[in-house]
């Protein structure tokens, strides 16, 4: 999709740190980590949010959480202690970007309720 930024990343147009690629998703270290491991998962092809997925959606979305995440959070040694997996979904989710990611956050204790 034109003009958007996860997008670009994944095209490769525009740069950023890549941990994990496949053929349907990238992972890349967040620009402004918000914890010692800060990594962003999307779709290569643009969706929304988690509210744009659909039923056809459904093998895309069970290999993002059943494979890469579990993957990702283990070659970052998340996988022991713990790691929080977030998707901030429209507005009052506080998503900036409205290209689907799921954050992967850990290396420290995570705070509950989020602000
Ligand atoms: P959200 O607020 O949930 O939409 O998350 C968007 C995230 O994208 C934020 O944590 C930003 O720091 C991150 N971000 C924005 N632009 C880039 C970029 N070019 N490379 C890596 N991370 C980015
Ligand atoms: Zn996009």
């Amino acid at each position: 999709m034109a003009d958007c930024i996860f997008c670009k990343i994944a095209n490769k147009e525009i740069p950023s740190s890549v941990v994990y690629e496949d053929e349907q998703v990238i992972a890349f270290k967040d620009l402004e980590p918000q914890a010692p491991v800060h990594v962003l998962v999307i779709p290569k092809r643009h969706i929304e949010s988690v509210a744009a997925l659909t039923a056809d959606d459904k093998a895309l979305a069970g290999h993002i959480l059943c494979e890469v995440i579990p993957q990702i959070a283990k070659e970052q040694n998340l996988d022991k202690k713990g790691f929080r997996v977030v998707a901030n979904t429209g507005d009052e989710g506080g998503q900036t970007v409205k290209h689907l990611h799921f954050h992967v956050l850990g290396g420290r204790s995570m705070q509950w309720p989020p602000g």
